[in-house]
């Protein structure tokens, strides 16, 4: 995690007065941190200073791949207790690399990574973490949500389980169980997600947060995931510079529900054959409708997809729209869209047996 510090012959000029502003923007290591005076040469390897987190007053330095931070100890030992025994550890050593007077933590984080992390231990990443207003990719918030975990910064993991959770229901939301749902980059989102390979970064995502135990909000991800390609499921990908891959136990469930959804589909979606077969009311419009609407699954190959989360409303409304005088009466509709969705709250619940989480339902 941290390579070992480099010893530098340097005075410790810690607490030294500096003129450069608090939040100076500084584009290049300083050449001048090699002059005589302080006798500090500068490493060959020194990253570019990060043009805000290099505070004047800072006392700890931060050398991540592509970037460096001079921020203050204090700051993440209070988020983070594997800061605090970096830190500890750092202060241990007899002849620590030193840079203008701070002892160096090495680290081998991608810069651009810890900066936003760094930024939202000091300003809450300029109100945009934690404000659902704006809406965070998928990438960005599997970003810190990662180093989250590896520095244990749990106020930051909660607030990705949180968004991810409004994403991927853990309590029956019968809207908001289809893949147009999550697929959505609607504003009132919290994440958007823009490839199908997104969902793969979720589940792996939330076994790094908790390989045993992983937060709820993966059962429905590993739900959605059941659609996607064989070849996104059993292959490693790339994705934001990273190859993720769902585990073999997760590849197994997925391939096991493919086909046990799919019969689940059909049982879901038995009340409007039943009510073909016994009518629900005397009206031959209202039966004609019900027919329609199961010629319409039938020819779209929904009764034969693994997706009977999907909410049956909108085919009722299709049918009355393209076909007026084959209109399925308004009380069954209801009737149907009840016995629908009583069968939906049953799978929903079983999500979790199917997928092997033992967390769901996180809420009843
Ligand atoms: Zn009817």
């Amino acid at each position: 995690m941290v390579r070992r510090s480099q010893a530098q012959a340097g005075l410790d000029l810690e607490g030294a007065p500096d003129s450069t502003p608090k939040r100076q923007k500084v584009e290049e290591p300083e050449a001048s941190t090699s002059t005589a005076l302080n006798a500090e040469p500068a490493p060959d390897s020194f990253e570019p200073k990060h043009p805000e987190l290099w505070w004047r007053d800072g006392n700890t330095v931060i050398a991540a791949d592509g970037l460096s931070f001079k921020v203050h100890a204090g700051i993440l030992e209070k988020h983070s207790s594997v800061f605090c025994e970096l830190l500890e550890e750092l202060q241990g050593v007899e002849q620590p690399e030193m840079f203008e007077g701070c002892r160096v933590l090495r680290v081998d984080d991608k810069g651009e990574h810890l900066a936003a992390l760094l930024q939202i231990l000091y300003d809450g990443g300029s109100g945009s973490f934690t404000d659902w207003r704006k809406p965070l990719k998928l990438t960005a918030l599997r970003r810190v949500t990662l180093l989250a975990v590896k520095y244990k910064i749990q106020h930051i993991i909660d607030e990705a389980i949180a968004r991810l959770e409004y994403i991927f229901p853990t309590s029956f939301e019968p809207d908001r169980l289809v893949e147009s749902f999550y697929m959505s980059t609607d504003k009132s989102h919290p994440v958007h997600f823009d490839q199908a390979t997104d969902l793969i970064a979720v589940i792996t995502l939330a076994r790094e947060i908790n390989p045993d135990t992983p937060p709820s909000f993966i059962a429905m991800a590993l739900y959605h995931s059941v659609g996607l390609t064989a070849e996104m499921l059993l292959k490693p990908i790339k994705y934001d510079g990273d190859e993720i891959m769902l585990s073999l136990a997760d590849r197994v469930k997925c391939f096991e529900q493919l086909y046990l959804l799919a019969t689940t589909n059909k049982t879901v979606k038995m009340p409007v054959v039943s009510a073909i077969k016994k009518p629900l009311c005397s009206s031959t419009t209202c039966h004609d409708g019900l027919v329609a609407v199961l010629s319409q699954w039938i020819s779209n190959g929904e009764l034969a997809t693994f997706d009977p989360l999907g909410p049956c409303t909108y085919a009722f409304e299709k049918v009355a729209d393209k076909h007026p005088n084959r209109r399925v009466c308004v009380a069954c509709t209801a009737q149907l869209t009840k016995a629908i969705d009583d069968r939906r709250r049953i799978l929903f619940a079983s999500l979790g047996e199917r997928f092997g989480i033992s967390t769901w339902p996180a809420q009843s």
